[in-house]
């Protein structure tokens, strides 16, 4: 078993839809638990495709993170509920939806995500925050109450075109909400090692990150994570049987890149001091962010 360090709070965003961070959010989380760590995943996409992908309902009536989100005195832990051996769920509901104007005019609408968790403190040792494909107040939640980000993305030239530009919109955003926050890792999903456009991809997003390390930005410790997640069928068909790959097709592709992924984030989380301290303090306090405007996005297939 692990040496137990604090929870850390990890963000799976890009305001991109279709990308593979629901897939990535689900399957990593499920790899982390099978390498022995407690994991809780929150679902934060109204679209509620983690919560489908663990086989639940979205409709049915059960706490969701919504109820956690409106109401603060209700306990998490009554909500939470385990779904495998170390992995447990945080389900959504499309009601979620609603939250962007229901807590429009809240003074504290960005930080009641850091509270749900700060009253699970010790429970877990990984929250994965699988983020919507916009940048509204679901998504400053997450970026609030994280203490790193993960950007799942495809090898492909607009993809890298939109990188910079998400990286940027983090950083603005980070400034105000949360400036110990870091992205650390891009995590290449449906990857095509056969294409010399996907290789020529690579290496510009890894000489754009080199670029970057000794800028004060916080994106300056990012990495291209190993393995890349490449493209396999296995993993577009099991959440339509409401599995993860390891239970679906364990010795699939997927699984393999899945459990290699979640090996190598445990290897660098060891070499890395504690999390900032998110964790531990109160919840920081949250200036008036304005939300970028967003470029439509392609909504989830
Ligand atoms: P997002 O959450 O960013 O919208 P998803 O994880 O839902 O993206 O992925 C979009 C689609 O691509 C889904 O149908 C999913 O099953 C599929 N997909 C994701 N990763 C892979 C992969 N490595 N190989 C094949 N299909 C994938
Ligand atoms: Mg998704």
């Amino acid at each position: 078993m692990a040496e137990r360090t604090p929870t850390r709070v990890v963000a799976l965003m890009n305001q991109k839809g279709g990308v593979g961070k629901t897939t990535t959010t689900v399957n990593l989380a499920a790899a982390l638990a099978l390498h022995e760590r407690r994991v809780l995943l929150i679902d934060l996409d109204p679209q509620a495709h983690a919560t489908l992908h663990l086989g639940i309902n979205p409709h049915e009536l059960s706490g969701s993170i919504y109820d956690l989100l409106i109401d603060s005195s209700l306990d998490p832990a009554a909500v939470i509920r385990e779904m495998k051996p170390g992995l447990w769920l945080l389900r959504s509901e499309t009601d979620l939806a609603a939250i962007e104007t229901e807590l429009a005019s809240a003074p504290d609408r960005f930080e009641r995500l850091q509270r749900v968790l700060q009253r699970l403190a010790g429970r877990f040792d990984v929250v994965m925050l699988d983020c919507p494909p916009s940048l509204g107040v679901l998504t400053l939640n997450a970026l609030a109450a994280a203490h790193e980000v993960l950007i799942p993305m495809q090898a492909q030239f607009l993809a890298l075109h939109g990188v910079g530009k998400l990286l940027e919109t983090v950083g603005l955003v980070t400034e105000q909400v949360n400036p110990s926050l870091r992205v650390t890792g891009l995590i290449l999903c449906m990857y095509d090692s056969q294409t010399t456009h996907t290789q020529e991809v690579v290496n510009d997003l890894e000489q754009f990150l080199a670029g970057e390390h000794a800028k004060p930005v916080p994106w300056r410790d990012a990495r291209v994570l190993r393995p890349p997640i490449r493209r396999n069928i296995k993993l577009a068909e099991c959440p339509s049987f409401g599995q993860t790959i390891f239970e679906y097709a364990p010795s699939a592709q997927g699984a393999l890149d899945y459990m290699a992924l979640a090996a190598s984030l445990i290897s660098t989380w060891h070499d890395d001091a504690a999390p900032g301290p998110q964790t531990t303090g109160e919840a920081s306090p949250v200036m008036h962010v304005e939300i970028p405007r967003q470029e439509p996005s392609r909504a989830a297939v």
